[in-house]
C-alpha cells in the first residue's frame, strides 16, 4: 500500500488535504494525524472493519482498547453514558489531554473497546485533530501511532518511519506540542482513578474531584495474570531494543556512576541539559533541564527512538521524580526499562 503524507502546518485547518483525510476515514481507512500529546492513528469509531485494520496496521493485541476522539465534549453523548463528574472535568480540562472512561453505548463497536463496556473519551485541543474529526462527522478511533512496541510518535517523522506503507495517509503537522500521551482517568462516585499519568496532573485532577487515587500499574510491576484497569498497562511499551536502565540517587552519586560508565562501556546516557559540560560520553542525548519537566516529557521519546539507533549495548537515564509531570515521565521510562532500576 502506497502511503499519502500530507505536510501541513498545525494552524493551516483550511488545507484541502483534512478534507481528502476525511474522505478517507469515512470510507473506512486508516489517517494518522497530529494531536497536543502524541500523533494518532485514526479510523471511524463506529466502524468495527477500521478498529480491526488499526490493530493489523499497529501489530496490536486487539484486546487492548482504542481512545474515541470528538471535538465537543458534549459529542461523548452519542457514544457514551455520562454524567456530572465528567463535564466538571470537560470543564475544566477539554479540550485538552485529558481522556475519560465511560459506560459504552451501542453506537460503539467492541472491537473498538477491545471487548469492555467502557469507552475512553477524549477531546483533543490539536487544530489539526479538531479539524479532521470535524471534517469526518464521526468520532475518531485512535491509539498511538506507532508500531506496537515503539516509543510513541511525537512528530511526523516517527510516524512515518514506522506505519509508512501500512496505512492510508499521514497528515505530518511537526512536533506535538506535550510529547506524552494523554492521562486517563476512570471516575468511580466522587472519585477519579487515574490509569495513565499524563499532562494533566493528579495534583490539577483533585481540584476538580473530591479524590484522586493512583492506579498500582501506574508505577508498579503487574504479578503475572493480573488484569490492570487499564489494559494496556499490561504490555511491555515503549521498549528500546537495547536494554535501558534507570539511576536513582543524589545528583552527585549518579554524576559519579555515569563518569566510570562512560569510560568503561559503550553506552548512551539520557541526560540534563546541565550535565552535557560534566560528561565527555560520544553518545549523550540532551532530554532537556532537570527543572524543566515539560521539556523532558517533549523529547522523551524521540531521545528513546535516537537511543535504539545509536551502536551501543546499554542506555542510562534519571529515574524521573513521582511529583506532578514527573510521574507521567516515570511511568514511560519505568516501563520502557522493564523496571530495571539501578540504586546508587
Ligand atoms: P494509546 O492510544 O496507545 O495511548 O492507548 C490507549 C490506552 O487507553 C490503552 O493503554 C488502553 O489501556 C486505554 N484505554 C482505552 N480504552 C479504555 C477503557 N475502556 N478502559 C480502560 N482503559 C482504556
Ligand atoms: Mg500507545
Amino acid at each position: 500500500m502506497t502511503t499519502k503524507i500530507f505536510k501541513i502546518t498545525p494552524e493551516d485547518t483550511s488545507n484541502p488535504a483534512i478534507s481528502e483525510a476525511a474522505e478517507i476515514l469515512r470510507a473506512g481507512g486508516l489517517v494518522a494525524f497530529p494531536t497536543e500529546t502524541v500523533y494518532g492513528l485514526g479510523g471511524d469509531a463506529a466502524d468495527p472493519s477500521a478498529a480491526k485494520k488499526i490493530y493489523e496496521a499497529k501489530g496490536r493485541p486487539s484486546d487492548n482498547p482504542l481512545i474515541i476522539h470528538v471535538v465537543r465534549p458534549e459529542d461523548a453523548e452519542r457514544y457514551a453514558y455520562t454524567n456530572d463528574a465528567y463535564y466538571r472535568l470537560a470543564e475544566a480540562f477539554m479540550p485538552g489531554p485529558l481522556t475519560v472512561i465511560l459506560p459504552k453505548k451501542d453506537t460503539v463497536p467492541y472491537e473498538t473497546t477491545g471487548g469492555l463496556d467502557t469507552v475512553a473519551v477524549r477531546c483533543p485541543s490539536h487544530p489539526l485533530a479538531r479539524a479532521l474529526i470535524h471534517a469526518a462527522d464521526t468520532a475518531i478511533a485512535a491509539p498511538s501511532a506507532n508500531l506496537s512496541g515503539s516509543p510513541s510518535p511525537s512528530c511526523g517523522t516517527h510516524v512515518i518511519r514506522d506505519l509508512w506503507g501500512r496505512i492510508d495517509a499521514i497528515i505530518d503537522g511537526g512536533e506535538c506540542e506535550i510529547g506524552l500521551e494523554s492521562t486517563i482517568v476512570q471516575l468511580k462516585d466522587r472519585e477519579a482513578v487515574l490509569l495513565r499519568p499524563g499532562a494533566i496532573t493528579a495534583d490539577a485532577l483533585s481540584c476538580v474531584c473530591e479524590k484522586v487515587t493512583v492506579a498500582p500499574a501506574v508505577t508498579e510491576l503487574l504479578k503475572e495474570n493480573e488484569r490492570p484497569l487499564s489494559p494496556g498497562m499490561k504490555y511491555r511499551h515503549y521498549a528500546p531494543k537495547i536494554p535501558l536502565v534507570l539511576l536513582e540517587g543524589e545528583e552527585e552519586n549518579v554524576l559519579h556512576f555515569l563518569r566510570r560508565a562512560q569510560n568503561a562501556e559503550k553506552c548512551t546516557i539520557l541526560c540534563y541539559y546541565e550535565e552535557l559540560a560534566l560528561l565527555r560520553n560520544e553518545r549523550l542525548i540532551d532530554i532537556g533541564s532537570e527543572k524543566d519537566l515539560a521539556a523532558q516529557a517533549h523529547t522523551l521519546f524521540a531521545a528513546l527512538r535516537r537511543a535504539d539507533e545509536l551502536d551501543c549495548d546499554i542506555i542510562y537515564a534519571h529515574l524521573p521524580p513521582t511529583e506532578g509531570l514527573g510521574l507521567a515521565l516515570y511511568n514511560r521510562l519505568i516501563r520502557a526499562a522493564a523496571h530495571t532500576i539501578v540504586h546508587v
